[in-house]
């Protein structure tokens, strides 16, 4: 058994999609663990995506990710963390398989609608970023 930390960006909460994600994840036996809604200052946003500080996008992205609220999750199951990556689809919607949240919902590979831990080692600093360990239950 395995937790994940699944962000909704923006553009999923902008559009009323919450609910559809989650229930996305639901029916594939993912639990819900955790969840709150908020929104993250630049400085959170640059904090939490700080692996790709050196990447062309990273400007751009926490921009993007502190431009709005967001909802946080924790998800578990088995293999969560490699199932949540197969259930959002590549970053970039236009090479998402079909069915996947990106491929339904990704505006571009920017604006991708979900975020999901890419590693046990990910899940571990990404979890404590927005949980204390009272609220995962
Ligand atoms: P995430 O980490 O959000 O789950 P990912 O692991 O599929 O997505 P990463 O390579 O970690 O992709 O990139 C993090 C995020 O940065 C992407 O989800 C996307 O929002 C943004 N991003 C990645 N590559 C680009 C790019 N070339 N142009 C613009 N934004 C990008
Ligand atoms: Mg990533």
């Amino acid at each position: 058994i395995e937790r994940t930390l699944v962000m909704i960006k923006p553009d999923g909460v902008e559009r009323n999609l919450i609910g559809k994600v989650i229930s996305i994840f639901e029916e594939k036996g993912l639990k819900v663990i955790a969840l709150k809604k908020v929104r993250l200052s630049k400085d959170q946003a640059k904090a939490f995506y700080i692996v790709h500080k050196e990447r062309p996008f990273y400007e751009d992205l926490t921009n993007y990710m502190s431009s709005g609220p967001i909802v946080a999750l924790v998800l578990e199951g088995e293999n969560a963390i490699k199932r949540v990556r197969e259930i959002m689809g590549a970053t970039d919607p236009k090479e998402a398989a079909e069915g996947t949240i990106r491929k339904l919902f990704a505006i571009d590979k920017e604006k991708n609608t979900v975020h999901g831990s890419d590693s046990p080692e990910s899940a571990a600093k990404e979890i404590p970023f927005f949980f204390s360990e009272y609220e995962l239950i």
